[in-house]
């Protein structure tokens, strides 16, 4: 069976390249009936903190992204990952390096100098340590071959070849005792059965200093075959470079809470960015698991572009159902409107509301006037509207809707419309004051439909409140 893995680090939030990854992993485990797993890679303690765990699994779990089994938390397998660094030892694909910082800084600074590679030079590679080193520190490094190349047929990179001379011996195992990130990684991927790494391609380098670890333990004990690699272009902002937090919103949560976008376009958009089905446009959750592929992934990076994420995001609004809007719009109003919020109300106002709305912020402020106190406040427009003549003409609304009983939006419009008929003034002479009465502003969805909503009983109150 195929089994991918999610594996951020802790350190921030879960940020879109990172929500992406998550995305096409958890696609790809899916679509071949697979494990999509999730593991912490919280061992750097001190930028590593359990609000950024939280951020991240609530994330995943907002766009809907459920992961197989319990998280793997990196930190509690430093013993694991320190027994196979110490097998590697044992066996002769590690050695124990005695080389002290200081040693190692004058060694850089050298190669600096002659402007060489800055690479660990592999002094204690060859070197038996003698009396002298008895109880001093030591690092665990890998034994790099140094002939011939490696080569990683990338599933979306296609064929990789790096010199195996340019891989360092690196460290596996700190003078500490405690592991690296490189040996960490390899030793949870086996462990976890990962059979494909899909990831960012800033981890391409790492792989070609990974596999060497796979293929001594797999010389040593067997099962420890190659994984499969995806590495997926990282993405840009849309000045071309990498995304980051001058791009503007940078945790998944911002573009829920800030930017009031549903998870379902957010879902679509990421998918859409680095991944192409011919010209589908949108598909269900359903129907990207059956479409996706790591063929489709393609090898430049993306960009980024907030308004097509906005676009799109207007679009689910309006195909999402009235129920649920009403439930994200009255989360974003409680606490900031007058009167009770009451839902459903707010359901049957859905349908006029989300026509025009981009984002649920949008959807939740041409709300608010349905929960409006008496008087309303104004807006400096509407307040301008109301003058004598306005409010007179309210009065004559007011008048004739008294006498109204069928308070469906027909007949309110068609006794609308003949008033302004006798008065012989344009339907906007009634339209505008009534709107401005009602809702406190200029801009509302239709006239007829904000008065069926708000109801005969409240808007002859709200009329008869401006009113002369
Ligand atoms: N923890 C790494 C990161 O957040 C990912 C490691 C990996 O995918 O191999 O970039």
């Amino acid at each position: 069976t195929i089994i991918t893995r999610f594996a951020p680090s802790p350190t921030g939030y879960l940020h879109l390249g990172g929500a992406r990854t998550a995305l096409f992993n958890w696609l790809y485990a899916r679509h071949h009936g697979g494990k999509a797993l999730l593991r912490i890679e919280d061992t750097d303690a001190k930028r590593s903190t359990q609000d950024a765990i939280d951020k991240i699994i609530e994330g995943l779990d907002w766009l809907g992204l459920s992961f197989d089994e319990e998280p793997v938390f990196q930190s509690q397998r430093a013993q694991r990952h320190a027994e196979v660094a110490n097998t590697l030892l044992a066996n002769g694909h590690a050695y124990k390096c005695f080389a002290t910082p200081e040693e190692l800084e004058a060694m850089r600074a050298e190669q600096r100098a002659n402007k060489q590679p800055m690479r660990y030079d592999g002094r204690w590679r060859d070197r038996e340590p003698g009396p002298e080193q008895e109880g001093q520190p030591f690092t665990v490094r890998l034994k790099v071959a140094k002939d011939g190349e490696t080569a990683i047929e990338d599933q979306v990179q296609g064929r990789v070849t790096v010199r195996n001379e340019e891989i360092d011996d690196y460290i596996l195992l700190r003078a500490d005792g405690t592991p690296t990130y490189m040996l960490a990684v390899v030793v949870d991927d086996h462990d976890m059965g990962v059979t494909h790494v899909i990831r960012g391609d800033d981890h391409l380098n790492n792989a070609f200093r990974q596999l060497p670890i796979y293929r001594a333990m797999n010389a040593i004990e067997g099962g420890w075959d190659d994984p499969a690699y995806a590495h997926v272009p990282l993405i840009h902002g849309s000045d071309g470079a990498k995304l980051s937090k001058r791009h503007g919103a940078v945790g998944v949560e911002a573009y829920r809470d800030e930017l009031g976008i549903l998870p379902e376009a957010l879902f679509n958009y990421l998918l859409r960015l680095g991944w192409g089905h011919g010209d589908r446009e949108e598909v269900t959750q359903d129907e990207a698991i059956e479409l996706f592929d790591l063929d489709g992934v393609g090898r430049s990076p993306a960009r980024f572009d907030i308004k097509k994420l906005q676009n799109l995001n207007g679009h689910y609004i309006r195909e999402a159902a009235d129920a649920r809007l009403a439930g994200i719009v009255a989360g974003e109003l409680a606490g900031s409107v007058d009167g009770e919020i009451d839902q459903d109300l707010l359901t049957r106002a859905m349908p006029v509301l989300k026509t025009r709305a981009k984002d649920t912020h949008e959807l939740a402020e041409n709300a608010r006037f349905l929960f409006a106190k008496r008087p309303l406040t104004m807006t400096e427009k509407a307040a301008g509207l109301l003058d004598d003549e306005a409010r007179a003409r309210l009065a004559q609304v007011s008048a004739e809707l008294a006498g109204q009983s069928d308070w469906t939006i027909e007949a309110l419009e068609a006794t609308t419309k003949s008033l302004a008929e006798r008065l012989e003034v344009g339907l906007g002479k009634l339209a505008q004051p009534l709107r401005a009465a009602l809702t406190g502003t200029t801009t509302s969805p239709g006239i007829f439909d904000v008065l069926a909503l708000l109801g005969k009983e409240e808007s002859l109150a709200r009329i008869d409140a401006q009113a002369v």
